[in-house]
């Protein structure tokens, strides 16, 4: 290998590029023979086959989405997760065209909060073997965020206010919930004017607890993961046993089911006639706020 390291790339010189000062590139390590396993493989535990829908934004019958557990940089990361355990490449058709149709979903309902620009979409699945896709949401007017570093960006920049960041939820769940499923992240008056927001709080610190092993943000989920020592998430290995009878019930539904799910898609579309107008409310309210600033 390299006794010296290359020079570093010209993206260093980006504006994008969140570093400055003197970099080196880093001795790559040599290839392993044998790659260890990701979460939800092996004998290792799958967090999004045991999460409960109460961790999550908005669940349907297939997909669910699930926000960080703490506000973060950026004014929303969301993750869609199919609810079974399958990765990208393993999706029957069913669940591939409706992939599809999540994901335009999910980046609508983001682009149209106040103070959005753009969607970014990425899967990676280095970490976790079940199907998980990003949608990172770049602040509007934040050039320098533009592109492929968004994702470090959102580590880097301090979080939004966590008021913000609630309301933020609660609007993408109702508008995923106006084509169906149901919408888990309550409207933020709730928690932040009731003088019991005691009790909020403490069943806010419980839930934080109770995910305290979820990432934080896409870059430690997705980019390290090293195995740790301490990985104590590995609880069972009937985990497995469960995982591989979801699959299989969920093949074999899709397959049944893949005509009726095309009818009730349409229905859905079709029940939701006013979306187009609230679209063009959201936009037409957000170029207010925007031009305002
Ligand atoms: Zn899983």
């Amino acid at each position: 290998m390299h006794d010296t390291p290359p020079a570093v790339p010209d993206f260093t010189q980006w504006p994008s590029f969140p570093f400055e000062g003197d970099l080196r590139v880093k001795q790559l390590e040599d290839p392993v023979p044998v790659e260890p396993p990701r979460k939800g493989e092996g004998h290792r535990e799958c967090t999004a086959c045991n999460a409960p829908d109460d961790a999550y934004i908005w669940v349907g019958e297939r997909w669910r989405v699930r926000a960080m557990d703490r506000p973060t940089g950026l004014p929303m990361v969301l993750i869609l997760e199919s609810r079974s355990h399958l990765d990208l490449g393993d999706l029957p058709n069913l669940l591939a065209a409706e992939l599809g149709v999540m994901t335009v979903r999910l980046e609508r309902a983001i682009r149209s909060l106040d103070g959005v620009a753009r969607v970014h979409v990425n899967r990676w699945g280095d970490g976790s073997a079940h199907l998980h896709m990003w949608f990172l949401a770049r602040p509007y007017g934040r050039l320098q965020l533009r592109g492929t570093f968004l994702s470090l960006w959102d580590s880097i920049l301090p979080p939004i206010s966590e008021s913000q960041w609630r309301e933020n939820l609660a609007m993408v769940a109702a508008w995923l919930a106006e084509f169906g499923g149901r919408p888990l992240a309550e409207p933020p008056r709730i928690q932040w004017q009731a003088p019991s927001s005691l009790s909020a709080q403490a069943s806010r610190e419980q839930e934080t607890a109770e995910q305290q092993e979820e990432p934080v943000s896409v870059i430690e989920s997705d980019e390290e993961t090293p195995v740790p020592a301490d990985d104590s998430d590995d609880v069972a290995d009937a985990e497995v046993t469960a995982d591989a009878t979801v699959t299989a019930d969920t093949e074999v539904t899709a397959d049944a089911d893949s005509a009726d799910a095309e009818d009730s898609n349409g229905d859905q579309e079709g029940a939701a006639p006013q979306h187009d107008d609230a679209t063009g409310e959201a936009t037409a309210s957000k170029a207010q706020t925007t031009s305002g600033r």
